[in-house]
């Protein structure tokens, strides 16, 4: 099943049909209130419905350095990578939606993408085992780390948190919608990519991830709830690079879609 938004209501859709469901600005009820999906009306799909963004998560949780060769490329020996990923939060206020725009704040002269697979929690749990995690994911979307990385490395610097790079408004689109976990049976052997003006920037595939996703669910839960909306981004494979003013970025994951955004 596939979801996002449009016009104001959630929609999901499969091969055959369309729902849609009168649920405004939030696809929250829909994931914790499954009943929703006997409330709505069913239509034949005739095409894939235009998709606003999904909603707004209650919290962003970011992994850093989970794919070795993007290690490498911030300088950093993968065999030093300490046993546990490194956390950063994203604020909600971040989100931006498929169709809209990266405004770039004038503190930076470096904004770089980082293209990310993100897990959508379906279910609340804290001390979630790996044996348990898949219960609790919802689904899973497309995520666009945008960061200051001027910034980022002056706050490295100083051993002050990377937060202030990551956390501009437009810095977190999300999207273009999210596909439930049945229909991705493996999200270990799913190409990656992200192009800037239709040039290939980064090309990976998840399976190259260091700290695998049930792993991921038991480390994030054992430091605080996961509810229902909430997104965990998995990391970036290799090739971030800087954008600009005028650009147009294309951040695809195979079964999930193409999640396009301009830049102010
Ligand atoms: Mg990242």
């Amino acid at each position: 099943m596939k979801i996002g938004m449009s016009e104001g209501s959630v929609v999901t859709w499969n091969d055959q049909e369309i729902k849609k469901y009168p649920t405004k600005n939030s696809i929250l009820p829909f994931i914790t209130d499954p009943l929703l999906a006997e409330k709505s009306g069913t239509v034949p799909l005739t095409e894939v419905p235009r998709l606003m963004l999904p909603f707004v998560p209650p919290k962003i949780i970011c992994l850093a350095r989970n794919y070795s060769a993007h290690a490498v490329e911030m300088g950093i020996d993968p065999s030093k990578l300490p046993p546990f990923p490194p956390l950063f939060l994203k604020p909600p206020s971040s989100v931006i939606g498929p169709g809209e725009k990266i405004v770039i704040p004038q503190q930076t002269r470096e904004v770089h993408h980082e293209v990310e697979l993100a897990i959508v929690v379906g279910k609340r749990g804290k001390n979630i085992s790996k044996e348990n995690a898949n219960e609790h994911i919802f689904g899973f979307t497309i995520l666009l780390d945008i960061t200051a990385r001027d910034i980022q490395s002056k706050a490295k610097e100083k051993g002050h948190p990377w937060f202030v790079a990551k956390g501009f408004d437009t810095f977190c689109p999300l999207g273009p919608m999210i596909v439930t976990s049945d229909e991705i049976k493996n999200p270990h052997s799913l190409s990656i990519r992200l192009k800037v003006n239709d040039e290939v920037r980064q090309d990976g595939n998840t399976r190259d991830m260091i700290h695998k996703i049930d792993h991921i669910v038991e480390y994030c839960s054992s430091i605080l709830t996961l509810e229902p909306g909430d997104i965990i981004a998995t990391g970036t494979p290799e090739g971030v690079g800087k954008f600009d003013h005028g650009d147009r970025l294309q951040a695809s994951i195979e079964k999930i879609g193409t999640l396009t955004i301009g830049v102010e």
